[in-house]
This record gives C-alpha cells, sequence and structure tokens, in this order.
C-alpha cells in the first residue's frame, strides 16, 4: 500500500463539510470522521438481494442498518443533497436454477422473469414493512450488461484481465493493492489453498467477469461469446453509473469483505485508473437465530414474510416495527441474535411509546449524538425512550420525540381500527371521567397515558346543554 492510500480520506476536513459523523471503516479499521467528497452530493452504494428466494430476517439486517444512515444523511446534509443506490442481483445461477425447478415447463427466460418478478415484489414489500424508505436508485443487473461488457473490456485492454477456458477472469497479480480491504495478501491465499486451484486460472484468486452459457443458460452476445457475467462486475458498473467512479459509502454485510467487496475495488480501481472505488466501507455484523447460525437443516431459518405472517417464529406473527427496533437494539457492528426474548423486549418498549405527530421540530441533540457515533442505535434507543416518556407527560415534547424516532425510523405498533376493542376502550374512557368527577387527577392522568400509548387520543369537551364534562377518542395515525 502506498502513502497516498494510507492517508486518511477526510485529511482537508477543515473545509466545513465535517458535520459530526464518525463511522468504522473497514478500510482502515478505526473510526473516522466522515467527510463526504461534496457536501451537495453524499453518495452510498449497499449490495442488494439476490432475488431467487425471499429474503430472510439476516438479509434484512443490512437494509434496516444503512436506511438509517440514510435517513441520518439526509438529515445532515439535506434529502436532495444525498444519493443511495441498492442493487437488485438478478442474473445469477441461483435463479437459473429455482427457474428450472418451479417453472419447469416454462421456456427458461419467462421462468426466470417469473421467479425474479415474484421475488424482487416481495423483497419490496416486507421491506416497507420493516419502515425502510425507498433507495433513490435501484439497478437491476440485467439493465446494466452493456456496461459490464465495456467495463471488462477495458480490464482486458489494461491487462488486468485475460481469456481462458470461455471465461474473462482478473488477473489479481495485476493488482499491486489487491486484498487491501480485507488485508489477505496473495502469498497468504496460495498458502491457504482454501480457493480451488483451476487449471485455466494463471492465479487461484483470480475470478470469473464473463463465462460463456451453454444454450439453455440465460446469455447476452460479448465479444467473447454468448455469455453472462460474474456476480462482482455487477456492483462495480452500477454503482458507478449511479454515483460515479469514486464515492462516499458502499456498505453490506460482513461476509462480503471477501471476496466481493474486495474484488469490486479491484474492478473499479483498475478499470477507471483511481486509488479508491468508495472513501467509506461500513460492514454490518452477523445475525443468528436463538443463539445459532440460521440454516435451513437446523429448522431456525425465517423469512421476513414468515416473521411477519406466520406464526412460525415464537408461535405467534410480529409487526414489521418490532422487527425493525430488535434489529437495531443491538449495534451495526456486533453479531445479532435474534430471539423471542429480543423481540418481545421490542414490543413492550414500543407499547409504551406515544405514536408521533407531523413535525417540523429538530431531533433532540442527545440522539443526534449517539446515531453520529458510528450509528449507535442502542444509545440512540435509550435517548428515544427517555423523549418518549417526557412526551407522554408532556405534548409539548411531542415534536422533538416525533423527530427524533423518524431518524431511526422506528414508531409504535399502529393501532388497527378493526381490531380495536372499542368497549374497552369505551370503558376506560368512562372510568377516567369518574376519577376527574372525585378529582382523583393522577388516576385519571394514567388511565389517560395508558391509551395514549395504545395509540388512543382523548378529547375534552362539554356538554353544550348539560355542560357536563363529555370525552370522546380517535385513533391516532
Ligand atoms: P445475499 O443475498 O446472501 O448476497 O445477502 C444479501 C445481504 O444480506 C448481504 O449484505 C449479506 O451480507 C447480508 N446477510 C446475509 N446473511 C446475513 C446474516 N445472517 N446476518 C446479517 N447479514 C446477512
Ligand atoms: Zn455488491
Amino acid at each position: 500500500m502506498s502513502a497516498a492510500d494510507k492517508a486518511t480520506p477526510n485529511a482537508d476536513k477543515r473545509d466545513g463539510t465535517f458535520k459530526g459523523l464518525r463511522v468504522t471503516n473497514t478500510l482502515t479499521r478505526t473510526k473516522e470522521d466522515f467527510v463526504p467528497i461534496s457536501d451537495a452530493n453524499v453518495r452510498m452504494y449497499v449490495c442488494g438481494p439476490t432475488v431467487y428466494d425471499f429474503a430472510h430476517i439476516g438479509n434484512a439486517r443490512p437494509v434496516i442498518v444503512f436506511d438509517v444512515l440514510f435517513r441520518l444523511l439526509n438529515h445532515l446534509y439535506g434529502g436532495e443533497n444525498v444519493t443511495y443506490a441498492r442493487n437488485i442481483t438478478d442474473v445469477d445461477d441461483k435463479i437459473n436454477a429455482r427457474a428450472l425447478r418451479d417453472h419447469p415447463d416454462l421456456p427458461l427466460n419467462e421462468a426466470i422473469a417469473k421467479v425474479t418478478e415474484r421475488t424482487a415484489n416481495q423483497f419490496h414489500v416486507d421491506i416497507a414493512r420493516l419502515g425502510c424508505l425507498e433507495p433513490t436508485h435501484e439497478p437491476r443487473a440485467t439493465g446494466h450488461i452493456g456496461g459490464m461488457i465495456a467495463m471488462i473490456d477495458t480490464l482486458i485492454a489494461k491487462g488486468n484481465a485475460y481469456v481462458a477456458s470461455g471465461e474473462v477472469l482478473f488477473d489479481t497479480t495485476s493488482m499491486p493493492a489487491y486484498g487491501g480491504l480485507s488485508k489477505r495478501n496473495l502469498d497468504e491465499q496460495k498458502a491457504g489453498a482454501r480457493i480451488a486451484v483451476e487449471a485455466h486460472k494463471k492465479n487461484p484468486a483470480d475470478f470469473v467477469l464473463w463465462k460463456l452459457s451453454s444454450d439453455e443458460e440465460p446469455g447476452w452476445d460479448s465479444p467473447w461469446g454468448r455469455g453472462r457475467p460474474g456476480w462482482h462486475i455487477e456492483c462495480s458498473v452500477m454503482s458507478e453509473h449511479h454515483l460515479g467512479k469514486v464515492f462516499d459509502i458502499h456498505g453490506g454485510g460482513l461476509d462480503l469483505i471477501f471476496p466481493h467487496h474486495e474484488n469490486e475495488i479491484a474492478q473499479s480501481c483498475c478499470a477507471n485508473g483511481t486509488k479508491k472505488m468508495s472513501n467509506y466501507w461500513m460492514h454490518n455484523g452477523f445475525l443468528q437465530v436463538e443463539g445459532r447460525k440460521m440454516s435451513k437443516s437446523e429448522g431456525n431459518f425465517f423469512t421476513i414474510h414468515e416473521l411477519l405472517d406466520d406464526e412460525t417464529f415464537g408461535g405467534r406473527k410480529w409487526p414489521g416495527e418490532v422487527l425493525r427496533l430488535a434489529m437495531l437494539m443491538t449495534h451495526y457492528r456486533e453479531p445479532i441474535d435474534f430471539s423471542k426474548k429480543r423481540l418481545e423486549e421490542a414490543e413492550r418498549l414500543l407499547s409504551k411509546w406515544p405514536a408521533p405527530i407531523e413535525t417540523d421540530a429538530a431531533p433532540s441533540e442527545a440522539i443526534l449524538e449517539a446515531l453520529t457515533d458510528d450509528l449507535n442505535t442502542v444509545a440512540a434507543i435509550q435517548v428515544l425512550h427517555q423523549l418518549a416518556a417526557e412526551a407522554a407527560q408532556n405534548p409539548e415534547m411531542l415534536g422533538v420525540y416525533s423527530a427524533s424516532a423518524a431518524l431511526l425510523g422506528v414508531q409504535p405498533v399502529k393501532a388497527d381500527t378493526s381490531e380495536l376493542d372499542t368497549s374497552s376502550i369505551d370503558a376506560r374512557v368512562s372510568e377516567r371521567l369518574e376519577q376527574l368527577k372525585a378529582k382523583n387527577w393522577a388516576e385519571a392522568d394514567r388511565i389517560r397515558d395508558e391509551l395514549a400509548a395504545e395509540g388512543i387520543l382523548l378529547k375534552d369537551g362539554k356538554d353544550a346543554e348539560t355542560g357536563e364534562r363529555v370525552t370522546t377518542w380517535e385513533v391516532k395515525r
């Protein structure tokens, strides 16, 4: 690594663009001040799903974590100055296999389209219910094949790639800085020999940019024959298309550091002649379920859809708001154990929080302090809990509380009018009126707060004829 590479990317932060956000950068393994290349154009890319099957709750983690970061960047820099791209990988051998299995009677291209459309649609439904905003751009790999062919062509022309046995491969020895993100060097990789040595590869670590397709497999015409791209090249091309050759933040789960992100860096930097692809690389830790690695064979594999709509996890359905808060109750870099106990704890917290209001108020300083400290959502939830308690006592605090909750994207579970126990509400409203008559103010307030926590707002008034106090209620949305 050269001295220039080691220099922190934010050495020039005195230009006033540092807004207090610090993030742990996988490139340096340290917490750094976040300084965007331009604070009028803050750019983030996150690797999205491969759409062959419904997303599992582990896949939800990067989506939720980087949604919080997106919200925070929007707040710090202004939404119009932030661009967030998250791709959909819709060309992959797992997709082909699923299409053959599920739609054996259809031509493969139609079968593939069915699988990818259904899976991508479900993904959108699932993550919307987890409270995630839509990214600015959501490119699909199949929409960028031309760009991939062009980048591969450039890599061959520059001596970074070669053709062998119907594949185009990236020559990892052509890039001295290869391994800089994952801190692996090629000698270690050779010694480790965990990558199967294939005869046509010049080096064991070389990876596929393009491979030929059989007549049955999906393929696109290219200078190297009808074929399809490797996975890594997709993200290099889609990120450049939407964010440029060098951008600010690249995110994803820890498992992507090697080889996926390492290879994205190799392709982008070599093709574009840049030292960096992204200045900051952020990775979320892994999620396990009830203390064990999630796997189908262990019987602890859960899709987002199952958690939301089936009664397979803990014998009940879980609201999206609960799943989201439960996810944020652990710092994004730590491993997280998704358990029934955790979900119940999240639900208990949410049940105590008032419904947020539409507001122009600013979020609290304390919540900004927590989130700008490498997205400390654990501390942020504590702050929010405190604000919720204050807001329940003092309606003037509802604005600050609501703006703070919006940064985390969390809100209490909405009351569903069709499932409301109206007789219980009416009974408690009458009970409160009795308590008020008896001047038991504290008990009357307790009932009002209890209802508020359930999303029921009371309106006190006077009967025009009798002058007696009457109370109506409505569901706060
Ligand atoms: P995949 O579809 O496997 O490429 O994963 C999509 C995203 O989900 C990537 O950012 C992965 O790192 C992330 N991911 C997959 N499994 C888990 C898990 N168990 N915990 C946290 N993140 C995960
Ligand atoms: Zn990617």
